[in-house]
């Protein structure tokens, strides 16, 4: 499989395969690489980046402040489409605590003022 590596601008291309159960990375340029590449392999993560609900249809941007498991995003997104905003609230405030239940929390990313 070819993956391009996102951790900086370099954007190094890599090679990565799967032998004997072990993840075998070429083509980047320092360990990050190899790190990025093994758990994209393994156990894909994302950072999740939405809006949740506040009052009279406002809206206040949010994200998870750790990246969440790709399988686990729809979850993610069920939650925050639960959730409402009823106070004000400041950029890094806990929106949704523990929101993938390994200890991610959705946050605010915009100050939101009733
Ligand atoms: S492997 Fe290292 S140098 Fe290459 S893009 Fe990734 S972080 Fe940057």
């Amino acid at each position: 499989m070819e993956l391009i590596c996102i951790q900086c601008p370099r954007g190094c291309a890599m090679n990565v395969e799967k032998k004997d159960g072990e993840v075998i990375v070429t083509g980047n340029f320092c360990p990050k690489g190899k790190e990025y590449a093994v758990s994209e392999t393994i156990e894909p993560r994302r950072v999740v980046t939405s809006t949740v609900r506040g009052v009279n249809n406002a809206r206040v941007p949010v994200k998870t402040d750790r990246a969440v498991k790709k399988t686990g995003i729809f979850d993610v997104m069920r939650r925050i489409k639960e959730a409402k905003v009823l106070k004000n609230v400041d950029i890094g405030d806990i929106i949704i605590e523990n929101v993938d239940n390994e200890g991610a929390n959705v946050v605010a990313t915009a100050p939101y003022r009733v």
